[in-house]
């Protein structure tokens, strides 16, 4: 099938063929001829499949009659996420270039002023997290009467960040007759049963089944000591033939850390979590898509539904705590048809997270191993971290044969209250992190006053590398602003050249 057989209009034809699609998606093909028709939708279906092509392409089309009054949306998409909403409003814009539709983006961290100027001029699509959408509606700012099209994207996200009180009174304000499109990549029994709620006689539609990781992402595991983990990245990444890359920490204070320890060795790396200021989120976001920065450290909240554009690795330099934001995470690589690579740094005592990944995605991901790095083995008894310096990891090793038979149960409470992406409050308390923070060490920044530029940018030719940072005194820092390093012990393999490893 062809998008002309799917029945877009030309407008829309042209700006499909100057995306360069030829063909739709299977979530494409299916969604919309329905959403066409008028039907609601309940779509199962990751990011990365063409979901925001599937809604927003029979949406322009539909809105393209009639004209947005003064503050009286046409539609309404709700993101769980300021980076999500970011991204479909650019869809929108993209697809819809060859219409007159107008869009908005109400998110937190921007303007009201702005936001509220545009609403005044009536908007055809609004775009919005649920919280700053609330917030204009009490303020008056906005009327919902007109709505006609309510999307709800990443419904189970929106869940786990404690946004469907706010979503269920957004429902409540809207009119009844409208058409409601609602999409997850799980459908969990209370997603289901929310479906029920807000869906009249949807047609259901699922294109991947629940947490499949994407078959474009080749996978692999490496255990190590904690210690070590550092080593391990930087090994990678000289050894992989990495594009850009997506590297996830836990915790936001270690996504600094790690960021800052990274850059002081001349990479070109930049961080970004919930708690930066939104224009410096968005920059962040702009500079890592458009390829001026290579390596983006990341907490979770860039683990969803964000597009770059031929992404080549994802780093997992912490095993997620819960299963599904490993799935969430890699998918960010192994896009569009391109092939990525993804590698999660696990310590023995992640062994329980590890499983319950596996578990998760019905595989074992393939242990690979670092050169020079001694190898560990995972343990599915502990949970408590070992306390300690040393490489060998054997007094919690376990048998290959038991790493491939035990499981852990998927792990059902979640985490992350999600401080700074406008979340109201947490769902549910977050569970005892048991991942190792990033201890900042107190001798990185004499380390990285003396590394030597040559090696450092031999080692990372990339064109936007920074050069290593010119030679200073060091300076005593507080606590929580010293960054990490390789404390006085800098690998050797910094000052020698390159080979490949950890090639499966
Ligand atoms: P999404 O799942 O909506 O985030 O889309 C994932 C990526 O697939 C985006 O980069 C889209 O531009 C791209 N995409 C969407 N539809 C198609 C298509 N029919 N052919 C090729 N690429 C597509």
């Amino acid at each position: 099938m062809n998008f002309t057989e799917i029945g877009l209009s030309p407008e829309l034809l042209q700006a499909v063929l100057d995306a360069g699609y030829t063909t739709p998606t299977p979530i494409q093909e299916q969604a919309i001829p329905v959403v066409a028709s008028g039907r609601d939708v309940l779509g199962c279906a990751q990011t990365g499949t063409g979901k925001t092509a599937s809604f927003a392409l029979p949406m322009i089309d539909k809105l393209a009659a009639g004209r947005a009054r003064a503050r009286m949306p046409r539609s309404l998409i709700i993101e769980p996420t300021r980076e999500l909403a970011t991204q479909v409003q650019a869809a929108f814009e993209g697809y819809g270039k060859h219409h007159r539709l107008s869009t908005a983006l109400l998110i937190g961290g921007s303007r009201f002023a702005e936001q509220e100027r545009k609403l005044d001029r009536g908007v055809d699509v609004l775009i919005a997290t649920p919280g700053r959408m609330l917030d204009l509606f009490e303020r008056g700012k906005i009327l919902l009467s007109d709505v006609r099209i309510l999307v709800i994207d990443e419904a189970d996200r929106m869940l786990d960040m404690g946004f469907i009180p706010d979503v269920e009174r957004i429902v409540s304000l809207l009119p009844k007759n409208r058409q409601t499109l609602f999409f997850s990549a799980t459908m969990p029994p209370e997603i289901r049963r929310l479906a029920d709620a807000f869906l009249n006689d949807p047609v259901e539609i699922s294109v991947a089944p629940p947490a499949s990781p994407a078959e474009l992402v080749e996978q692999f595991l490496v255990i190590m000591a904690p210690e070590d983990k550092r080593d391990a990245l930087l090994r990678l990444i000289v050894s992989e033939d990495v594009k850009n890359a997506l590297i996830f920490c836990n915790r936001k204070r270690d996504v600094d850390i790690l960021q800052k320890s990274l850059s002081r060795l001349g990479l070109d790396a930049a961080a970004l979590h919930g708690d930066l200021p939104q224009p410096k989120r968005t920059e962040t976001l702009e500079r890592f898509k458009t390829g001026e920065i290579r390596l983006l450290v990341a907490s979770d909240v860039a683990a969803r539904g964000l597009d770059i554009q031929g992404l080549s690795h994802v780093f997992n330099y912490d095993v997620p705590h819960h299963a599904e934001d490993y799935v969430h995470r890699i998918g960010r690589t192994g896009r569009a048809g391109r092939k990525g690579r993804s590698f999660t740094l696990a310590a023995p005592e992640d062994g329980k997270m590890v499983a319950a990944i596996q578990k998760l995605i019905g595989n074992e991901i393939p242990v690979s191993t670092v050169a020079d790095l001694a190898p560990a083995a995972l343990d599915f008894e502990g949970g408590e971290r070992r306390r300690g310096r040393g490489r060998s990891a054997s007094a919690t090793r376990t048998s290959p044969e038991r790493t491939r038979s035990r499981t852990a149960p998927v792990e059902k409470e979640r985490a992350d209250p999600r401080k700074g992406s406008d979340a109201p409050a947490p769902r549910a308390r977050p569970r005892r992190d048991r991942a190792a923070p990033i201890e900042p060490r107190s001798g990185e920044s004499q380390v990285a006053a003396a590394l030597p530029a040559d090696p450092v940018v031999k080692l990372f030719p990339h064109p936007a590398a920074r050069p290593a940072e010119p030679r200073r005194q060091p300076q005593p820092q507080p606590d929580e602003q010293r960054v990490v390093g390789f404390g006085d012990d800098l690998p050797d393999f910094l000052k020698r050249a390159p080979r490949v490893a950890a090639r499966a």
